[in-house]
């Protein structure tokens, strides 16, 4: 249900964005009836037992645009992700570095745009119980870890958001429905977030956060002193990639944003970190929403 939310909550398309989406949408057989031009990011979530072809492109004869593709500008979810076959989700590793996938057919190659947010869905076991305290998990703990290892490390090290989603009772339900923002609040602040990015890179041809090499980032726009000294440390340890750094980097950028700061504090690398971790550090991630 959240991912279904996200595509609500991120801007509309710029006029450019629209007609690359539109071409790909056109191309994918997949516009929307009556709607000549797509406007709003799209979503795609095909099924976990999707092949190559369905989800990075391909197929028989002239080459189909995948849902990598068909994401483009827009939220690619994969439900159940850790039941999807290992070589596809790997697949995905390319468009997610480059923002495109290259697909080659004997009737030649095609080059299309693959830039989206992705989202993947996992039960922490094969039965889905695991780490709750109310019913027992009875999985063995060797197929725990085979369960999981199908997420691959170079995959999840391209993953900048991990949240472990409790369970809710009834009464927790009923208690939340009326204190929960609307879509149109969250999608106001997304917006201005966005418009301070976009500012910030005018003229660099970049217009979002995740678009910005690292290089150029630490460069161009560095942090407050000091603030990345976290980050650095768990690099020391082994805890972190490089790619690991300079993504934190980009998300300390966007609480930033979110928050209004100029530049990120070491608070905001903070909360980028136990984003990217999913294990609390004691920051508090009041910038970000969870305590609004
Ligand atoms: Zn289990």
């Amino acid at each position: 249900m959240l991912a279904e939310r996200l595509p609500g909550l991120l801007p509309p398309l710029s006029r450019a964005e629209a007609l690359e989406v539109t071409a790909v949408h056109s191309v994918a057989g997949t516009l929307p009836p009556g709607h000549p031009l797509v406007e709003r990011p799209p979503y795609c979530a095909p099924h976990h037992s999707a092949t190559m072809a369905a989800l990075i492109g391909g197929g028989s004869g002239l080459p189909h645009p995948g849902a990598v593709s068909v994401a483009h500008h827009g939220v690619l979810f994969l439900d159940e992700a850790a039941e999807c076959s290992g070589r596809v989700l790997d697949a995905m590793r390319q468009p997610l570095e480059s923002g495109h996938v290259v697909v080659a057919r004997a009737s030649g190659m095609m080059r299309l745009p693959a830039r989206f947010l992705l989202v993947l869905a996992a039960n922490p076991c094969p039965c889905g119980r695991h780490g709750l305290s109310a019913a027992g998990c009875e999985c063995r703990p060797s197929s725990i870890r085979r369960y999981r290892a199908r997420l691959s490390g170079p995959l999840l090290d391209r993953v900048d958001l991990r949240v472990t989603v409790q369970p809710l009772t009834r009464s927790e339900l009923s208690a939340l429905e009326g204190s929960a923002e609307s879509t149109a609040t969250v999608a106001a602040r997304v917006r201005e977030a966005r418009e301070r990015a976009a500012a910030r890179y005018e003229g660099t041809g970049w217009t979002t956060n995740s678009e910005v090499p690292g290089h150029a980032l630490r460069k161009r726009w560095p942090v407050v002193t000091g603030a990345l000294r976290a980050a650095e440390e768990d690099m020391e340890r082994g805890m972190l990639t490089a790619r690991g750094l300079d993504r934190v980097l980009r998300v300390a950028w966007t609480v930033a944003d979110l928050a209004g700061h100029g530049r990120p504090t070491a608070a905001d690398v903070g909360c980028a970190l136990e984003l990217r971790t999913g294990v609390a550090r004691g920051s508090t991630l009041s910038g970000v929403g969870r305590a609004r």
